[in-house]
């Protein structure tokens, strides 16, 4: 059946979303019985109170996970086991999934289509990718000497700590627990403060599809309390992170602080995409360059916020990415026709408005877009042309549906700009040219680079940064290596 408008906003007015944070195997309250509140950006009402867990809920949901990893009740059971568990979960989760789609549009803003094929839909694929490659990957034998058996045994860390921003809750959440529990750890999850529900929704699943207690826990609660207690753990041995890079220099410091736990950061962006005049298909390349800023309101981490456009074609180029941007309109997250939604609340709607006039004072022209209506949660596709990239708004990371559109002559000047961020998660090329492409993609210091594509991902593909963009990488294969240890076990083969 296919649900209209109407048949969303009923269910939406009946939804009655989990309220207690999930640890050491149950529903619980905040120790300290403190809550916050859930907001849904596109009205401004209150959803749900939420349980803000502090340092004594943190204590009990690691002291639970620890010791279900050391009694071995996760960690010990063959992959194969694991997997048959991860997928009856992932079973459970699309049985919801309407219900998790709606939780999370009205927790962020997000179209309902979207929330239905991006959020929930590709959450589904790697939760399944992941449970089914953990009984595929092997140990190996070093070439040593022949009397002596040297084995590299990968072995899960323990207690890994999963803190994930707003943007993408649900996805966020999956790739960052989905390896560290395939391959045996303890898994404790800190939400953002502002999107909670969906994943709590899933925590009650995994206790129904069979994740034995103290495994999986949530702890929902404010980033500085909740995540800083979790981050500074003695007995957390690993902080699978993405979100800020202010937020990823702080977890360093925390472990530091602590036990010099393991950290895999997956932080911000400020990614170039480069359109040279040779490009190939310049109508493919502006509706690229237009989504791969104004999907999910350009709250993306790999969004190609700098547009660095050759000056031949620049003029011609800019007027195709405009008429992409002004046929998205906002409209209501829960019509299925929306396309293009709310901003996660009013305030960060705020902070993006702020850098559309601070792009204007320091000279740069407004061809699309423009700030929206104060208060609310609503900014337009935006675009800012004659950019410069030392204005504020080519080198901070806006997390918001603003394009800087910045003119280049030559093929080194493209380079030279584009690296010059401090961040380095991903850059793309146009050019029907491919050899030249491939000539430059060395040059760029980003973790992903695009030739004639924008955003393109897969679960088999690794992602993540370089610079400060972040350390370690999450999706693939290659990302066990973040959850689990090498060990090396010598055998002494002399009779
Ligand atoms: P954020 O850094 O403010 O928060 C991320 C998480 O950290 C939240 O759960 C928050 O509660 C928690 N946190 C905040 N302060 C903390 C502290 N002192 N100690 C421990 N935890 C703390 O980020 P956000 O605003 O939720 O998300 C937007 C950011 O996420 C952007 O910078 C974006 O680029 C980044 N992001 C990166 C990727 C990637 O894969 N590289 C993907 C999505 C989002």
């Amino acid at each position: 059946m296919t649900l209209t408008r109407d048949d969303w906003h009923t269910r939406a007015k009946a939804i009655a979303p989990e309220t207690h944070a999930f640890y050491a195997g149950r529903a619980r309250m905040a120790a300290s019985g403190e809550t916050f509140l859930s907001i849904n950006p596109a009205t401004g009402g209150v959803i749900a109170e939420l349980p803000a867990c502090g340092a004594e809920d943190v204590d009990r949901a690691v002291a639970a996970a620890k010791s279900a990893f050391e009694a071995g009740v996760w960690a010990n059971r063959s992959p194969a086991e694991r997997k048959a568990i991860l997928l009856a979960w992932a079973d459970l989760i699309e049985r919801d999934g309407e219900h998790l789609a709606l939780l999370e549009s009205i927790d962020t803003g997000k179209p309902i289509r979207d929330t239905i094929a991006i959020d929930v839909g590709s959450s589904l694929k790697s939760m399944r990718w992941f449970a089914e490659a953990i009984d595929k990957v092997y140990d190996e034998i070093a070439p040593v000497q022949a009397s002596a058996l040297a084995m590299l045994r990968r072995r899960p860390l323990g207690v890994i700590g999963a803190i994930v921003p707003w943007n993408f809750p649900l996805n966020m959440a999956i790739i960052k627990i989905m390896p560290a529990l395939a391959a045996g750890n303890s898994v404790i999850l800190k939400p953002s403060e502002l999107t909670s529900l969906s994943v709590l929704h899933i925590a009650k699943l995994a206790h129904e599809a069979g994740l034995p207690g103290g495994v999986f826990s949530v702890l929902t609660g404010i980033g500085p309390e909740t995540g800083r207690a979790l981050a500074l753990h003695m007995d957390v041995a690993c902080l699978s992170f993405t979100g800020s890079t202010a937020v990823g220099k702080l977890l360093l410091g925390y472990a530091a602080q602590s036990n010099l736990k393991r950290v895999n950061l997956e932080c911000g962006g400020k990614s170039a995409n480069i359109v040279f005049a040779d490009v190939g298909d310049p109508t493919k390349a502006a509706l690229a360059a237009a989504n791969g800023i104004f999907q999910n309101m350009g709250q993306i981490c790999n969004a190609g916020s700098r547009l660095l456009v050759e000056a031949g074609i620049y003029d011609e180029f800019l007027e195709r990415v405009v008429a992409q941007a002004n046929g998205r309109n906002s409209g209501d997250p829960l019509d299925p026709e929306t396309r293009y939604g709310t901003m996660i609340s009013a305030a960060h709607a705020d902070r993006v408005r702020g850098f559309i006039r601070s792009g204007q004072k320091d000279g740069a022209r407004l061809v699309a877009g423009g700030e929206g209506a104060a208060g609310t949660a609503v900014v337009p596709p935006t675009i800012l042309a004659e950019v410069s990239n030392t204005m504020e708004v080519a080198r901070e990371e806006i997390f918001g549906p603003v394009l800087s559109v910045i003119r280049f002559e030559t093929e080194d000047e493209a380079i030279r700009i584009a690296n010059d961020s401090p961040y380095g998660l991903a850059s793309a090329l146009w050019t029907a040219n491919v050899p030249r492409a491939l000539r430059l993609e060395p040059r760029l210091q980003t973790g992903v680079v695009w030739v004639n594509t924008l955003r393109v991902g897969d679960i088999t593909v690794p992602f993540g940064g370089m610079k400060q963009s972040g350390l370690g990488r999450d999706k693939s294969i290659h990302c066990f290596d973040e959850v689990t240890a090498v060990k090396s076990v010598w055998v002494d083969l002399a009779e």
